[in-house]
């Protein structure tokens, strides 16, 4: 090969199924919820028994129509439901409830953020209703018997398919961590990957260059049915390497009807073939004759327009412009809903913004990893914070200090305030003071000294934290640092 042939190159186009979080499923009254004894969530009409009538979960309409206003997609006034034939164990109808040719949303867009800072739009090709199937529980205790639970049966979903438009493996991870926190804004599921809330199906094929100017497109694999990240992008990884060696073996390529499916095996790090790729026509969709088309009136679409908060990227955008905040510092606070809204609302009682946000990313973030709590159950209100991070930004207290007041606050429940006068935690201000006791220390750590003049910075740390710890963190740093400064020289 000559090297001025361009690398070979993936094109990748994502379908992700979230389930709903409904109060019960999508087309009876069963309960919608994750687990429980198996088989005890059904009914005649999940379980496809003859003559059963389903009926439309009026929130599965609006929680999807939700769903595509913030992929930015057209909402279809008049929908319909097809039924999507195929027989497996876990699907005791023999068919699935879809949208085939008139799915709810269709025609969005979804910005990602690339690792240079630079968005790229991916086009959404469409989001559709439907519903789940069971689960099949494959023992491995030797007897090798299968289980089936049919509560999953009927339960919500909404399917979301991107255009071809990801041309990496790092893209498809974007892609799919933007769609996630998006559902999770809105509260339309909670996107649980481990529960199988959140599942993604990839299609990729490559464009190989060749000798003469043309290239090639391998067929394409779908490989089903991943439920988590890493294993998205290393299962793509490894496909790109696959489809190119067998692309140089058997010279196939993309003819639009040899599409493969595959699973990825995490324990061994490979795609494996399961089946060759069923057409459409395979599933002889047909219109599901048991429901009546949808009608969406357009005032239901401006109404429920109105339901959405702020999505992340807007967020983002305006807490670095409304609070002068880092975008690295903005992205940490926006990545939960309700922790920039803690963050907010500290700021309406303060206005030492950067410090706020300090305060919430590293001290409050920290007791949140710890203690494996979100920030609803954070027992300090914002307002208390607030009053810290008065105290941290007139320079009152020290940094330092004020940390020692936030875990006094956290295990007293006494204010900031209260703290600072009982304790007298007041920053040391007498220069004088301060200046005998750096003399001090300087004096007594002459190998300190030596180390500074010879370059060595940490020297200073060194003796700065010797400082703090003589006064009890209760000297100004930047007063302390100067003056230790001075007596180096
Ligand atoms: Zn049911
Ligand atoms: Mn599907």
């Amino acid at each position: 090969m000559s090297a001025n042939i361009k690398k070979p190159y993936p094109i990748i186009g994502l379908e992700v199924h979230v389930q709903l979080k409904t109060k019960t499923k999508a087309f009876c009254r069963c309960e919608n919820k994750y687990g429980g004894i198996p088989n005890t969530r059904v009914c005649p009409v999940c379980m496809g028994m003859p003559g059963m009538l389903p009926v439309l979960n009026e929130e599965v309409l609006s929680e999807s129509i939700r769903a595509g206003i913030a992929l930015k997609c057209s909402i279809a006034n008049l929908t319909k439901f097809d039924r999507k034939n195929y027989m497996y164990p876990d699907l005791p109808k023999g068919y699935q409830i879809s949208q085939y040719d008139k799915p709810i949303c269709y025609e969005g867009i979804l910005e990602i953020e690339l690792e240079d800072g630079s968005v790229k739009p991916i086009r959404i090709t469409r989001a559709h209703m439907e519903e789940d199937a069971g689960k099949l529980i494959h023992l491995e205790d030797g007897t090798n018997n299968s289980y089936v639970d049919y509560n999953r049966c009927g339960a919500p979903l909404l399917e979301t398919v991107s255009e071809p438009d990801i041309s990496s493996p790092d893209e498809a991870v974007r892609y799919l961590k933007t769609l996630k926190e998006i559902f999770e804004y809105i509260k339309i599921s909670d996107c649980n990957m481990e529960e199988g809330s959140l599942r993604c199906d990839a299609n990729i094929s490559m464009m190989i260059p060749l000798e003469d100017g043309t290239e090639v497109n391998t067929p394409i694999s779908e490989i089903k049915n991943m439920n988590s990240f890493s294993n998205v992008k290393k299962a793509l990884e490894y496909e790109m390497v696959r489809q190119v060696e067998e692309y140089h073996k058997n010279g196939l390529t993309n003819t639009g009807t040899n599409k493969e499916t595959r699973g990825y095996d995490d324990s061994k790090g490979i795609t494996v073939f399961q089946r060759s790729k069923e057409g459409e026509s395979d599933y002889r969709y047909f219109p599901e004759p048991d429901l009546p088309h949808v009608e969406v009136a357009n005032s239901k679409i401006e109404h429920l327009a109105t339901t959405l908060p702020e999505l992340p990227a807007v967020k983002r955008a305006r807490l670095v412009k409304q609070y002068h905040i880092t975008a690295y510092d903005a992205l940490t606070l926006s990545s939960v809903q309700e922790l920039a809204d803690y963050f907010e609302a500290i700021c309406t009682k303060t206005s030492h913004y950067k410090k706020a946000a300090n305060v919430v990313l590293t001290d409050i973030c920290a007791v949140l990893n710890n203690d494996g709590i979100s920030i609803e159950e954070f027992p300090i209100a914002p307002e208390a914070i607030a009053e810290l991070v008065e105290l941290l930004g007139a320079g009152k207290i020290s940094s330092w200090m004020g940390k020692e007041v936030f875990e006094k606050m956290r295990a007293t429940g006494k204010s900031a305030n209260q703290i600072v006068t009982e304790e007298n935690l007041v920053q040391m201000d007498d220069d004088s003071e301060i200046k005998a006791i750096c003399q001090r220390i300087v004096e007594a750590n002459p190998k300190s000294v030596e180390d500074y003049k010879n370059g060595k910075d940490n020297a200073l740390k060194f003796l700065m934290g010797q400082v703090m710890k003589e006064t009890k963190g209760k000297v100004n740093p930047v007063k302390a640092t100067e003056l230790i400064l001075s007596f180096l020289q």
